[in-house]
């Protein structure tokens, strides 16, 4: 029987199968499959992986080739072809990062089992408030990702600016908004017809005058208005909503702006980014996805709050001792949680920023690149010049959109997604993965003139 803790020299054994299993997963990426759904029901039925845990121990390298059996299956999200839905890539840094961290196994849910990791993680929030020019009262936490970051983000207004009985608290969203502020607002015990939708432009964005008026139509009506949600670019089409002017109503009418840069975030980094997210730094609170446009593998979000004391006061049972470290649990639902930070902390200093800056510029190259691209394809419709980088774009009928998405599917060279604008549906290609290159790119491009031609 393995034992459970393992000597010096039997780990050293069992990471070498693991570090030979994961650099040959990664040396054949740039030939897998981005889609496979082949032999799918065989493998849900195969006895050999559905089985119960047994009660001796198997071999480490024989459950790693189960491992790898199911992880074949579906969309490869790590693969430089995955251009559907938000494929960040999956830095393996960041998996060295969680080795480490759930080796060393530290408590960092409150500072001080762990103090100086505590203020490591502490860095990297101090880093993200500084890169969006948020002021020092600023109060930051890890979460599992944007949809926790938002949950926390509702519940620390609705204490900041509703009463007791808030249930005449209204929320505002567009069309295009991340449905994470609904699910947040239910979780936050908001009935349904409290999140409202504002009208976008004819470029997706939110509409601020639209938003005004429904400001005023709600108040009117004897409802308390007070979060509007921004997207920093919006998952659909990464458009940017006009986050000076929405800033401006927010603050003339009272309400809680809250930023959702889950996808586009890191853009920041880059000149471009910078420029076209100007305003950011009004929000009162911004959410963020490490594991979107910071590479990082699923299971990083983030959380930025203003006045930072509203955070901990919205999710904290008594009153804060003022510490210089702060007590991470006392910012959001989690007790204990793992060593987040060093999945962030890690890869930042082992690359340096500019590695990453570097990257997500060519992710605006390439869908620039794109969009010209398509935009010459006769017989294609692009819907507009991307903020970021997704790139949305329709054939004639719907018909031939779904059949051309399903031919550029087939190949298992490149992933697409489709989404609804206007309840049209149109086809999406996001190009996000740290893995994703100019020759990745034309080959989907290639595929799809195939198709259209
Ligand atoms: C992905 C996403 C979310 C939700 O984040 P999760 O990390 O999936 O929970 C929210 N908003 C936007 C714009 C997103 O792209």
């Amino acid at each position: 029987m393995a034992p459970l803790d393992l000597t010096g020299d039997e780990l050293r054994a069992a990471l070498a199968t693991a570090t030979d299993y994961v650099a040959d997963f990664v040396d054949r990426l740039p030939n897998a499959p981005v889609l496979d759904d082949h032999g799918l029901t065989e493998l849900l039925d195969d006895p050999a992986l559905r089985r119960e845990p047994p009660e001796y121990g198997r071999p480490l390298d024989e459950l790693l080739r189960l491992v790898d059996r199911a992880a074949a299956k579906g969309i490869n999200s790590a693969s430089p072809g995955a251009l559907a839905y938000t494929p960040g890539g999956g830095l393996v840094s960041a998996a060295i990062a969680d080795l480490v961290a759930n080796a060393i196994n530290r408590y960092t849910g409150q500072a001080a089992p762990a103090p100086a990791l505590v203020a490591m993680e502490l860095d990297v929030l101090s880093w993200l408030r500084d890169l969006f020019s948020f002021p020092a009262s600023t109060a930051g936490v890890l979460t599992t990702g944007g949809s926790m970051a938002t949950l926390s983000a509702v519940i620390t207004a609705r204490a900041a600016m509703l009463p007791a009985n808030f249930l005449n608290g209204t929320l505002y969203v567009t069309s295009q908004t991340h449905h994470a502020t609904a699910k947040a607002a239910k979780l936050a015990g908001f009935p349904d017809q409290a999140v409202r939708m504002v009208p976008v432009d004819s470029e997706l964005r939110m509409d601020p005058f639209a938003l005004q008026e429904a400001i005023q139509r709600d108040r009117e009506a004897g409802m308390v208005p007070f979060f509007v949600t921004a997207s920093a670019g919006t998952t659909n089409t990464g458009t940017i909503d006009p986050l000076p002017a929405l800033a401006d109503v927010a603050s003339v009418n009272g309400l809680w702006l809250h930023v959702d840069a889950a996808y586009g975030g890191f853009f920041h980094l880059t000149s471009r980014g910078r420029q076209r997210m100007d305003g950011i730094e009004r929000a009162d609170s911004l959410a963020l996805d490490p594991h979107k446009s910071m590479f990082l593998p699923f299971g990083t979000g983030c959380l930025l709050v203003r006045e930072g004391s509203s955070l901990a006061s919205a999710h904290y049972l008594a009153d804060l001792r003022g510490a210089s470290l702060p007590d991470f649990s006392d910012y959001g639902p989690e007790l204990t949680r793992e060593f987040r930070g060093l999945r962030m902390w890690l890869p930042l200093h082992l690359h340096g920023v500019g590695a990453f800056r570097a990257a997500l510029d060519e992710k605006l190259d390439l869908a620039e690149y794109v969009y010209k691209s398509l935009s010459s394809m006769p017989s294609l419709s692009v819907q507009q010049v991307p903020d970021l980088s997704v790139i949305v774009f329709k054939c004639r009928t719907a018909v031939e959109t779904k059949a051309l998405l399903d031919r550029v599917n087939a190949s298992g060279r490149v992933a697409l997604s489709s989404t609804r604008i206007h309840g049209e549906l149109v086809a999406r290609m996001c190009v996000l993965s740290f893995r994703t290159g100019k020759a990745r790119v034309d080959e989907a491009l290639e595929l799809i003139r195939e198709q259209v031609s």
